[in-house]
């Protein structure tokens, strides 16, 4: 497998650190409101990337995180009079949502970073102690001229980064040692969250969140690290710093960074107020759409959102969907018994397009000629696959494209929706596991149903239950 590694500017050949183990930390959105498609591009792609190592037989280990303490988040509580805290749980919720509507998994870990300030706390001060940070006016700063590799990975080098200066000092931070220093702690300002530290009430940075979050979950060595390309400076930069000048050790392995989502060749960002959210989009279109547009282009280039390629989108995806389709009526229709020998070779020749879906993923991810390679098979099974065929080979024929589906997270054969005896059924099973003291069961239940989008709420009154 061969993936483009931002610090090596190069494609390579993907070695994990632990054979069949991939340790992968995707940096994730500040929620202070609800996320747009921009956002939505890194979540695709690099499940998408999951997946794949995961079909690969790779068992991988998600970390990705929601910056639930910032400027913005404090700002949207001030306007609204509640906590930063009612504004991140809110958010995470919805992003929650929406990212169940995209199917991207739900990350292995999906730590906040108010719950990690501990590790936090520590790293910097470690860092102060290594004489790689010091404090000014309850400030901590990084020293980035004594980390001599500092701007290996956006490939600049310091004195370029010098330009900058004039720009930092006027923000008035001309206390630090020297311009290209960078926050690890700060101290509160009035009516702004705050934790205790031995340099000031205060809030950490944002870089050092990343760093901490990905040691405590993914250990001291990482295989990747991912994120849009934006934030290769200065977050990772710093995020690789601050990580190795405190462990010793590489950080990461393999950098990946998706190329932006623009409107009329603009990145889409909500400073410049040109985005859709994921929501708004799902009021018009199913976020499938959504994704097999994202998966339409290389994570690499950049991609134009417009309603055209969200129709070609539609009409792409509805072909693959019609075929799965008309493959459940052949498996009802199909004969029974095993299959002819005739079957057997047009099954076999099957396999020639998984091979290509596969040296297109095996190329840093090209799910476009993926795709591509799943609309040869489409028109392969439609001409293949006839009337009098037999079950058991519609049954594999679909089989295989519904597996490459599920690899890019495209859901071409629908499960039946539980019907509302079924709800009724499992939950008078989930109340008698409860009474047993069977909670394992019980939770189990629970879980069962989630996963079919049902919601128990456990009242008084009894169990209520919706569907999400
Ligand atoms: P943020 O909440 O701004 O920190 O962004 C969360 C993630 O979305 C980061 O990985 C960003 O690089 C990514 N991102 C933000 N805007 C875009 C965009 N227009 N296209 C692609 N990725 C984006
Ligand atoms: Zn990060």
């Amino acid at each position: 497998m061969q993936v483009y590694n931002t610090l090596t500017k190069k494609k390579e050949t993907f070695v994990p650190l632990e054979e069949g183990k991939v340790r992968m930390y995707v940096c994730g959105p500040t929620v202070y409101n609800f996320i747009h498609i921009g956002n939505a591009r890194p979540m695709i792609v690099f499940d998408t990337v999951r997946r794949y190592m995961e079909y690969k037989g790779y068992e991988v280990n998600y970390v990705s995180n929601f910056t639930d303490v910032d400027d913005k988040i404090i700002k949207k509580a001030l306007e609204e009079g509640v906590s930063s805290q009612e504004i991140s749980q809110r958010y995470i919720e919805e992003c929650k949502k929406d990212m169940s509507m995209m199917n991207v998994k739900p990350a292995t870990t999906h730590p906040l970073a108010t719950q990690e300030i501990g590790g936090m706390l520590d790293m910097i001060q470690t860092l102060i102690e290594k004489g790689y940070a010091y404090e000014v006016n309850g400030t901590v700063y990084f020293r980035t001229r004594k980390f001599a590799p500092y701007g290996k990975l956006s490939h600049k080098n310091l004195d370029d980064l010098r330009g900058g200066e004039r720009v930092l000092l006027v923000s008035g931070e001309d206390e630090k040692e020297d311009p290209l220093d960078f926050v690890l702690w700060k101290p509160k300002k009035e009516g702004e969250p705050y934790w205790e530290s031995s340099w000031s009430q205060g809030r950490p940075g944002w870089h050092i969140e990343c760093s901490v979050m990905s040691k405590k979950y993914l250990g001291e060595q990482i295989d990747i690290h991912a994120g849009g390309e934006d934030l290769v400076f200065p977050h990772h930069e710093n995020e690789i710093a601050q990580s190795e000048a405190c462990n010793g050790k590489e950080f990461a392995r393999y950098w990946l960074h998706n190329a932006f989502l623009n409107i009329d060749n603009k990145k889409m960002s909500k400073s410049l107020g040109n985005f859709f959210t994921v929501r708004e989009i799902s009021e018009k279109y199913d976020l499938q759409v959504l994704r097999f547009f994202m998966l339409s282009a290389h994570y690499r280039s950049p991609l134009n959102f417009s309603a055209q390629l969200m129709e070609a989108s539609k009409n792409g995806l509805e072909r693959l969907v019609t075929t799965a389709d008309n493959l459940t009526y052949r498996k009802e229709q199909g004969a029974d018994g095993p299959m002819t020998e005739e079957e057997e070779k047009l099954f076999a020749a099957t396999k020639a397009y998984v091979e290509k879906f596969e040296e297109a993923m095996d190329d840093d991810f090209n799910t476009a000629d993926a795709i591509a390679a799943m609309f040869e098979l489409v028109k392969y099974l439609n001409t293949n696959v006839n009337e009098g065929c037999t079950k058991v080979f519609a049954e594999k024929c679909q089989e295989r494209l519904v597996k490459l589906g599920d690899i890019l997270g495209l859901i071409l054969v629908k499960e039946k929706e539980l019907l509302d005896e079924d709800v009724e059924h499992l939950i008078a099973e989930r109340q008698a596991a409860r009474k047993a003291k069977d909670f394992a069961r019980a939770d189990e239940i629970r879980a069962q149903l989630l996963d079919q989008g049902i919601v128990l709420e456990d009242t008084r009154e009894g169990v209520k239950w919706k569907r999400a």
